[in-house]
C-alpha cells in the first residue's frame, strides 16, 4: 500500500465507529494521523487505538483539514451535512448511511462484488446497506455463474444494526425479564417503560418492521436488496422481494434466501462456486446439524453460507442461507476494505 494516510472516523463512539477502529488496527491499515469524530457529547473522552489514547473530537465543518480518507458512520442527516466539508478539504468520505447510495455520481461498493467502481468516485464512496452486502456475498458468485432473475428473501436482523442504544435495549429488557421473577409460562410481555428504541418490545420477541413503511407496504429497508443489488452488480433487471425481520440477536445478521436463475442450477455446482468465493465460508452439513448462525458469525471477517437446497416452488431455484456480522461485512470492514481499494 502506498503513503500512510490520515483517517477520520466519525461517530467514533457508535457501535460501528469502534469496530472501524479495531478494523483499521488489525487490517494493519497505514494511517500517519488517527482523527475520531463524535457529537459534543463525547467530546473529550478517549478511545484506544495501537495501545494509545486519542482523545475524541466534537464533529464541526473544520474537522478535516488534512483528512485523506473520511469514514462517516454517524447517521444520513450527518453525513448529508458533513461530508461535502470533507470533500471540500481534499478528503475522500467512505459513507456508511443510505445518504448517498442511490446517487449516480457515487460510487456504491462489496469489494468481492464491484471493487473496480471505487475507481469512478468524485469525492464520496457509499457502503451499502448490511443486510444488502451479507446477502451479495453468496448472491453475487450464484450470479456469476447461473445468472440470478428475482429472489424472495427474509431477513433476521440483530439489534446492533440499530446502534448502540438497540444493544442496550435488549439487554436491559432480558434483565428486567429475568428480574422479575417469571417464570418461562408466563406471559413474557414487559411494562411499556421498557420500550424505548423500537415500536415493541424486542426480547422474547421478533418484529416484522425494520425502518418505516413505503406506500407499498415494503419497509424502506425491505426495498435496498433490489435498489443496491442492481447497482452493485451491475444487474438493472435484478427483483428482490424481502420480508425484513428483527429478532433479538445481539450481533449478526441472517438471510434466507429463494433465488431463481436464468441457467439450470444444482445444489452441488452451486455448493462448488460458493466455495470458491472470497469472504464466504461455506457450512453446510445439516445432518451434523452445521448451518451458519449468528452466535458463530458474530466478530468474524467472512459471511457464511448454508442450507444449500433446490427450491421446490421455483424453476432453476435454489435456497440458502446466509449469515454475517452486520458492524464489519455489513459496515466497518466493508467501509475500511473500500479504504483499502482507495
Ligand atoms: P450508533 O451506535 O447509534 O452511533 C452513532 C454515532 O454517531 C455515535 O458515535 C454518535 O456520537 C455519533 N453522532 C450522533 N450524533 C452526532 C452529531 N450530531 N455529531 C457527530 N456525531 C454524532 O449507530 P451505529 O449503529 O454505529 O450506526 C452509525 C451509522 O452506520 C448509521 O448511519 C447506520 O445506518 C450505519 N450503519 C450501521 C450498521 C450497523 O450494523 N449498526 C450497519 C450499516 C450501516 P455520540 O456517541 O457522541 O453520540
Amino acid at each position: 500500500m502506498s503513503q500512510p494516510k490520515h483517517v477520520a472516523i466519525v461517530g467514533a463512539t457508535g457501535a460501528v465507529g469502534a469496530e472501524m477502529i479495531r478494523c483499521l488496527e488489525e487490517r494493519h491499515f497505514p494511517i500517519s494521523q488517527l482523527t475520531l469524530l463524535a457529537s459534543a457529547r463525547s467530546a473529550g473522552k478517549t478511545l484506544k487505538f495501537k495501545g494509545q489514547d486519542i482523545i475524541i473530537k466534537e464533529l464541526t465543518p473544520e474537522s478535516f483539514e488534512g483528512v485523506d480518507i473520511a469514514l462517516f458512520s454517524a447517521g444520513g442527516g450527518i453525513s448529508k451535512e458533513f461530508a461535502p466539508y470533507a470533500v471540500k478539504a481534499g478528503a475522500v468520505v467512505v459513507d456508511n448511511s443510505s445518504a448517498f447510495r442511490m446517487d449516480p455520481t457515487v460510487p456504491l461498493v462489496v469489494p468481492e462484488v464491484n471493487a473496480a467502481d471505487v475507481k469512478n468516485h468524485q469525492g464520496i464512496i457509499a457502503n451499502p446497506n448490511c443486510t444488502t452486502a451479507i446477502s451479495l456475498m453468496a448472491l453475487y458468485p450464484l450470479h456469476q455463474a447461473f445468472g440470478v432473475k428475482r429472489v424472495f428473501a427474509s431477513s433476521y436482523q440483530a439489534v446492533s444494526g440499530t446502534g448502540a442504544q438497540a444493544i442496550e435495549e435488549l439487554a436491559r429488557q432480558s434483565r428486567a425479564w429475568a428480574n422479575g421473577g417469571r417464570t418461562a409460562w408466563d406471559d413474557a410481555r414487559l411494562p411499556e417503560s421498557e420500550v424505548r428504541v423500537y415500536p415493541h418490545q424486542i426480547a422474547f420477541n421478533v418484529l416484522p418492521q425494520v425502518d418505516s413503511f413505503l406506500d407499498s407496504g415494503y419497509t424502506k429497508e425491505e426495498m435496498k436488496l433490489e435498489n443496491e443489488g442492481r447497482k452493485i452488480m451491475h444487474h438493472p433487471d435484478f427483483r428482490a422481494s424481502v420480508t425484513c425481520v428483527r429478532v433479538p440477536v445481539f450481533r449478526a445478521h441472517s438471510v434466507a434466501i429463494s433465488a431463481e436463475f436464468e441457467k439450470p442450477i444444482t445444489v452441488e455446482a452451486a455448493r462448488a462456486v460458493l466455495a470458491g468465493a472470497p469472504g464466504l465460508d461455506v457450512v453446510d452439513d445439516p445432518a451434523a446439524k452445521k448451518y451458519p448462525l449468528p452466535l458463530d458469525a458474530a466478530g468474524k471477517d467472512n459471511c457464511a453460507v448454508g442450507r444449500l437446497r433446490m427450491d421446490c416452488a421455483l424453476d432453476n431455484g435454489l435456497c440458502f442461507w446466509v449469515a454475517g456480522d452486520q458492524l464489519l461485512k455489513g459496515a466497518a470492514l466493508n467501509a475500511v476494505q473500500i479504504a483499502e481499494c482507495l
